[in-house]
This record gives structure tokens, sequence and C-alpha cells, in this order.
């Protein structure tokens, strides 16, 4: 099995975004710790539009010259060591700005198809643009904000043209709608990895695009009710180690609380719980690849040893890779 670690490279979206060392610098360094001990590489989709804006106001303030340097160097160490550098769209950096003290975070267009056909193209150019200069390697593959990706026929050209052709946004039967998001990948095919091209859903043979989803879970609500007690029980362990708020996702936690839910595999705090669980099913299915999603910020002390505890026992069977190893064209 090829397992990708994918994290999520971005502050918080929430009234409070928390800080660049809590929710990125110090967690992903907590991730190179292990990686340097056990050989495990992972993907990084970094959050562009933030890097845009710290380019845009670092020399008009000293801390945020202060942020873009520590991340620009730490993506440039993460590429040079062998982890995969790959693109996340948040478009409502276009509509943010920073007021001296804070981001002033406007989501109101949140997703890319928010924005007109020519923004797009201009967006998606700039956005890879800047991990290009940084790593000097190519980037093809993207995972949207907030799984906001539908509906992709609008996206397509602006990806063709800048050689964008691996998708990882979908989990199947994954749905949620407010103001913000918008995802559905309900009857999404029950695939670890196909080709799609106008419809990230539609398995397309021949279609120009790869989609390697995020790989699924089904989650009970006692399982949610774990969780949250944990974090109320033993925060030291079970608190997410970024210091910022996410955007409200209205009814979304009740949901979670009330009825089985189907989510992404992940890394984050106590879902990281699931790892091992995760992979048997896969295995059975005889999977060949397992897309897990993270966050830095939403990571926990505890999250962090499931992380190494999961490598260690599998290191030796399976492969933890990068796109850029497996899919460069
Ligand atoms: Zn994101």
């Amino acid at each position: 099995m090829n397992i990708y670690i994918t994290l999520d490279y971005e502050i918080y979206f929430g009234e409070n975004h928390g800080t660049v060392e809590e929710c990125i610098l110090y967690p992903t360094s907590e991730l190179i710790r292990i990686s340097e001990k056990h050989g495990a590489k992972f993907v990084f989709f970094v959050d562009c539009g933030f890097l845009l804006k710290l380019q845009q106001y670092k020399d008009q303030f000293p801390e945020l010259k202060k942020d873009h340097q520590q991340i620009t160097e730490q993506i440039k160490y993460l590429s040079d060591t062998g982890h995969d550098i790959q693109l996340h769209i948040h478009p409502h950096w276009e509509d943010s700005y920073y007021d001296g003290k804070k981001w002033i975070i406007n989501v109101k267009r949140y997703k890319l198809n928010d924005f007109s056909d020519s923004e797009i193209e201009d967006i998606v150019y700039r956005y890879q643009k800047v991990l290009k200069d940084i790593t000097g390697k190519a980037i093809f593959a993207y995972r949207a904000g907030g799984w906001c990706i539908q509906p992709f026929s609008r996206i397509k050209k602006a990806f063709k043209t800048n050689g964008v052709y691996l998708d990882s946004s979908v989990f199947r039967n994954g749905k949620f709608s407010s103001d913000a998001y918008a995802y559905d990948f309900t009857n999404a095919p029950d695939k670890d990895i196909y080709s799609f091209d106008d419809n990230v859903i539609a398995e397309q043979k021949d279609g120009y695009f790869t989609e390697l989803p995020i790989s699924p879970i089904r989650n009970s609500p006692l399982f949610f009710w774990k969780l949250f007690l944990l974090g109320r029980k033993d925060p030291y362990l079970h608190k997410p180690l970024g210091d910022g708020k996410a955007m409200p996702a209205p009814g979304y936690r009740k949901k979670l609380l009330t009825r089985f839910t189907n989510n992404p595999v992940s890394v984050d705090g106590y879902n990281s719980h699931l790892l091992q669980k995760a992979l048997n099913i896969l295995l059975k299915k005889q999977c060949k690849h397992m897309v897990i999603i993270g966050h830095p910020k939403a990571l926990s002390r505890y999250s962090i040893q499931k992380i190494e505890e999961f490598i260690i026992k599998n290191k030796e069977q399976h492969r933890f890779t990068t796109f850029s190893k497996e899919f460069s064209k």
C-alpha cells in the first residue's frame, strides 16, 4: 500500500486565526522529527493565498516579515528533504487584509467557484507560481480549500493551463453545505484512484485528470462524543496545537454527535485513533492507495504519538510516500 499522509498547511480562518508559530511551524517541526527518525515522507498542501498576502505586507510589518521568512524557509526545507509541496487554494485571501494587528479574514467568497473565469485563471496561476518559486519544482497536485471543488468544469481550464493534473479533494459520500462551504461527494466512485474530466465524482476512463480521493471512514456518534469529552478531560494530550479557531460550520457538530457520518481518514486530534482500523479496511478491499488528511494546526500531542506509532507499525510492509514520487510526469 502507498500511504500518503497529507497536511493542509495553514492558519485558522475563524475569528481568532492563531499564530504562524503554533498553527504551522511547531506542529510541522514535530512531523519533521518523526520523518527523520523513520524515513516517512509527507505531502504538504500549502495555503498559497496566505503566502501571497505575507509577501504583499511583509515590508510594511516586521512581524509579517518574520512569518514570511520562517514559513518560506520551512517549505524550502521540506521540499529539499523529499517531502511534497503541493497546491492548496483558499481564495478568500483575495478579499482579506492585515489591519496592523491581525488578519481581517473575509470568507464571503470562500470557494474558487465564487470568482469569475478570468479571476480563477489568475488565482491558479499566481498561487502555484509562489510555490514553484520557493521549491523550484513542478506543482501538479491540488487539494481544494474546505473541499470546495465543485463544479469542477469551471476550474478545469485553469488547471490544464497551469499543469495541475492530480486532485485529492474528494472523500466518498462526504456532503456539507452552508453559506460559505459546499461539497457533495455522494456516490463518488468506490475506488482508491480514478480518472475524470468535467466532474470530480464521475469516473471517465480517458479523462485528463487523476483523482486520488482521501480515504473515507464512517464514524458513529459515539466516536465524536469520545473525541469531545477527551478534549475536555485531558486538554494537554488532546487539545489542538494550533492556537486559533476554525471558521463556523453551522450544524456540523450537532450532526457528528447525533448520527453516523462519512468523514475523511484523518491524523487530526483523536481521529488518529482510527488510522490502523482504516488501513485494515483498505487492505481487505485490496486498495493500493491510502490518502490521509490532516492539518498541522489540528494535530495534538496524542495524534503526534499516534502518527509515529502508525508509521513504526507499518513502515516495513507499506510505503509512506508522496505524490511527486508516484505521479510525476
Ligand atoms: Zn485548508
